[in-house]
């Protein structure tokens, strides 16, 4: 059984990873709109994975015998400036992300949940690799300053991102 401290903590990270989806979809949506359809396909399989956080942390709480509480997903912004705009803002969110991240691995060390900081471990290594991700793809979009035929090439490198979730 999971105390209620964690329970609380773990609901407050579906929230986010939830929204994490929402954001990543806005941003393919924007990419949609301004016909770059292979950045709007990678942010589309981000979607896709910010939502396997989030039904990863789902099925450990219901397993440790939580109760999963969905709240409201908050708004995410429609508008950005440029492509590398976006990948500002998602290389920041992931930032974030492993900030709320660290805060739930504290709060299971302090508990001494020894399940929960092994089902956390999966995502502080997630983290290293989501925010890598992001700021390679900002530092190239910037040595290619967001315009041009490098902008073409990206955008059909990123059209062939595929997801696969691991098998539980
Ligand atoms: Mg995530």
């Amino acid at each position: 059984m999971i105390s209620k401290n964690l329970e609380k903590a773990i609901n407050e990270q579906i929230n986010k990873e939830l929204y994490s989806e929402y954001l990543y979809m806005a941003m393919a949506a924007y990419l949609d709109a301004n016909d770059l359809d292979g950045f709007a396909h990678f942010f589309k399989m981000q979607g896709d994975e910010e939502r396997f956080h989030a039904m990863k942390l789902y099925n450990f709480l219901d397993e440790r015998g939580g109760r999963i509480i969905l709240k409201a997903i908050e708004k995410p912004d429609h508008e950005f400036d440029s492509v590398i705009d976006i990948f500002e803002k998602a290389y920041k969110h992931e930032q974030y992300v492993t900030k709320l991240i660290n805060n739930l691995m504290d709060l299971a060390i302090k508990e001494n949940d020894h399940a929960t900081k092994s089902m956390l471990d999966w995502f502080v290594d997630e983290q290293v690799e989501e925010e890598a991700s992001m700021e390679h793809l900002l530092n190239k979009l910037k040595m290619i300053g967001g315009k041009g035929n490098g902008m073409l090439m990206l955008d059909k490198e990123l059209g062939t991102r595929t997801f696969t979730p691991e098998e539980e």
